[in-house]
């Protein structure tokens, strides 16, 4: 637990499941004031609110599409409306749409694109206007991928997007640093969320996942909702502008693990 973090007003994007889900139960535990933002899953952030109620916290879901400029103006606004203000912003949502390059139509490439880059701009932009407005030294998460440093074959758009992600992240870091506001990212590596649900479903696929993790399991969303809540507090004051890999060594180059090459 972190003493800062109490009544601190956080927004989580896509945190109607998976690992925004984690992250926002996790702040509401640490005594925060949660927005949880959801774009198509209302009636599972309605409970996810409703769970964080009855345990004693505080939480209101937030409908926006994070692709769309008027949604997250709205976003921030919304939660502003409710709590009075705006300490962090988590830019969480992110989508995935597998397909061979050569394959992938305009339409698919702006898809992901729009929510996994453009997305985490306005998030960003909408985020620290409000907060060099008001002076507040806030905190921004990314959420990125270990697929920011490693390529991924049929999932281009991803990994061009969680690219931009690293030196988006990396740039707004170094250009608010005078004003306080840090930035930071989370590179999460295979964890056990419904993005992945199908996947890890045929125990082949997951053996093989496995097989490329040097901690030889796959991640909880509640082990990246910990990395979150280290960003958020002021135990990480000095860091702005990294990209911390939650991702049991996979960015370690597995491959090499037995002391080949
Ligand atoms: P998920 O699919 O389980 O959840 C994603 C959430 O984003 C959902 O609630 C979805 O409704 C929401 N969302 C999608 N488009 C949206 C939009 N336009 N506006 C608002 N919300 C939107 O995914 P997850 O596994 O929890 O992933 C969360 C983040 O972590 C993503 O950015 C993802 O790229 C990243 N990540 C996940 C993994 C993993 O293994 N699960 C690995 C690396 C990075």
């Amino acid at each position: 637990m972190y003493s800062d973090l109490e009544g601190k007003v956080v927004v989580v994007t896509g945190a109607s499941k998976g690992i925004g889900e984690a992250i926002a139960k996790r702040f509401a535990r640490e005594q925060m004031k949660v927005v949880v933002n959801y774009r198509s899953g209302e009636k599972e952030a309605d409970l996810i609110v409703d769970d964080i109620k009855r345990s004693g916290g505080q939480a209101v879901a937030v409908y926006a599409d994070v692709s769309k400029e008027d949604d997250v103006k709205q976003l921030v606004g919304k939660t502003v409306e409710t709590y009075g203000t705006l300490d962090i912003f988590v830019n969480n949502a992110g989508i995935e749409k597998p397909s061979p390059s050569h394959e992938i139509s305009l339409e698919n490439w702006n898809q992901v694109i729009n929510v996994n880059l453009t997305g985490v701009f306005l998030g960003c932009r909408e985020a620290i206007t409000y907060m060099l407005e008001h002076e507040i030294k806030g905190n921004i998460i990314n959420l990125s991928s270990v697929h920011e440093r490693i390529p991924w074959p049929h999932f281009v758009h991803y990994a061009a997007s969680k690219g931009g992600v690293k030196l988006l992240t990396q740039t707004l870091a170094m250009e608010y640093a005078p004003k306080g506001i840090r930035v930071n990212a989370i590179g999460p590596g295979a964890i056990n969320t419904p993005i992945n649900a199908k996947k890890f479903s045929d125990p082949q696929t997951k053996k093989d996942v496995e097989s490329i993790i040097p901690m030889g399991y796959i991640g909880e969303p509640e082990e990246v909702a910990n990395v979150a809540a280290w960003l958020a507090s002021k135990e990480s004051g000095y860091v702005t502008g990294i990209t911390l890999f939650a991702d049991g060594g996979m960015t370690l180059y597995p491959s090499f693990q037995a002391g080949r090459g």
